[in-house]
């Protein structure tokens, strides 16, 4: 009736006290209350797992269960469907969305709320009709934001005191740019909570308001329309607002670029985010957009970028040694010098490496690395949590005219450098280097920096 993948296993036993009152009901004599009690089941134990997205998926009879935890999907449980038990209905029931046949041909959304442990979660649900019956995916929002602790996010010293430095301001422009499900959101919450009191009106226009936050005024776009007219009016609304501090989910196109910098030349400190690959990728990605160049020059104050890579466990974090050939490989494919993983951490957040790099130090024939070997705190993943690895750029006067005066990205970077600013690889490295993050997991954040 419902099995429990082997890998799983590990994971319900080390909380078979939520295992009981499941089993108490599977024995019963069943009906509809079964069907709620393994529902419950699979919501909580997806916080429990601090999974991310539940997936629910029909296949012949059968329901397939997937957590997302930690970027990463896992196989969970298998459910049989039975006249008692009916999973994907009573999850359509308790999202409000239509459970008879018809309705079943189409795309629904819906969402219900509920409280664990203290904590309120919001479950937004969506099905997709298949040929084997509706799949459905439920992203699970944490409603309180008390996770989001700029200090926990993963800013290295330099770096955070960099963006400090940068959110002092009470005018410009902040973009964060990153992958989609790469941290922005939450580095972006993070800061306005850091910048949030009694005297300051923050105002957003989210698409959607994925967490609430005490005492800022948040507006979904889905509330004001989706299409770009409705955002460009939205924006505008916004600015009537009397706003200090203006969050703006995305810059879509040239028109909601250029209010968002002329607002943050009026007057405002705005945030936004932006699909671009490095920091400086930027300000070039802003340019390339059609806004004006001496806009950006005169309006940019600060740009991040980042990605997200998991942390390895603190339960079970082991040394292992990799021998010179075997990291010069790595380091051949991603244009670093492997002299770099020797190097005092300090240094790869003072200038780049490039300091160390320029020194007499002799490179190692062995370097440690660090992985998770499993635990029950992982369920057997070596995983726990993920980290955003950063670089954040303060928009010099040098760095003005260098995009008044269309200098070449390279040549921009080494302008950064020398005033201090510290790479994305460099970043990750201090973080393998730390036991942080595995080399493995940064090994894709390496390579594409090289090639970008
Ligand atoms: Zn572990």
């Amino acid at each position: 009736m419902l099995s429990i993948k082997p890998q799983f296993n590990q994971l319900i036993e080390s909380f078979s006290e939520h295992k009981k009152p499941l089993w108490g009901a599977a024995n019963a004599s069943g009906g509809t209350n079964l069907t709620s009690e393994i529902v419950n089941f699979i919501l909580t134990q997806a916080l429990i797992c601090r999974a991310s997205d539940i997936h629910l998926e029909p296949r012949n009879g059968l329901v397939v269960v997937r957590y997302r935890i930690d970027g990463k999907l896992h196989e969970v449980l298998e459910i049989e469907e039975t006249n008692n038990i009916n999973i994907l209905p009573r999850i359509k029931i308790l999202a409000n969305i239509p459970t008879d046949s018809v309705s079943s041909r189409k795309s629904w959304d819906g969402r219900f709320a509920m409280d664990y442990s203290g904590r309120k979660f919001d479950f937004r649900v969506a099905t997709f009709p298949t040929v084997l019956g509706d799949k459905i995916a439920i992203r699970i929002l944490i409603k309180d934001l008390d996770t989001t602790d700029i200090k926990k996010i993963g800013l290295s010293v330099a770096d955070f005191s960099r963006l400090e430095r940068i959110i002092q301001h009470k005018t410009g422009l902040v973009v964060v740019s990153g992958p989609t499900g790469g941290g922005k959101t939450t580095t972006l919450y993070s800061i306005l909570r850091l910048l949030h009191r009694p005297s300051v009106n923050i105002v957003t226009l989210e698409d959607p308001v994925e967490y609430q936050i005490d005492g800022i005024n948040q507006c979904s776009l889905k509330n004001t329309g989706k299409d770009n007219e409705d955002f460009i009016s939205g924006l505008k609304s916004i600015l009537r607002q009397d706003p200090d501090i203006i969050l703006i989910g995305e810059i879509r196109d040239s028109e909601s670029g250029e209010i968002a910098l002329r607002a943050s030349i009026t007057g405002h400190l705005v945030f936004t985010t932006l699909h671009a690959n490095s920091a400086i990728g930027t300000i070039v990605r802003l340019i390339n957009m059609g806004v004006e160049r001496t806009l950006v020059s005169y309006a940019l104050i600060g740009t991040v970028a980042q990605r997200l890579a998991r942390k390895i466990c603190d339960g079970c974090r082991v040394p292992y040694k990799l021998d010179f050939n075997a990291l010069n490989r790595l380091c051949v494919q991603c244009g670093l010098n492997p002299k770099l993983f020797s190097a005092p951490v300090k240094d790869l957040s003072a200038a780049g490496g490039m300091h160390y790099l320029s020194t007499e130090e002799k490179t190692p024939n062995e370097f440690i690395f660090y992985k998770g070997s499993g635990c029950t705190q992982c369920h057997g993943t070596g995983y726990r949590g993920r980290v955003g690895i950063f670089e954040v750029l303060q928009l010099s006067d040098t760095l003005r005219e260098a995009i008044i005066n269309k200098v070449p990205v390279t040549e921009m970077e080494h302008i950064a450098a020398r005033e201090g600013f510290q790479s994305m690889a460099m970043d990750a490295i201090a973080k393998v280097k730390e036991g942080i993050v595995s080399l493995d997991d940064i090994y894709p954040i390496l390579l594409e920096k090289s090639s970008s």
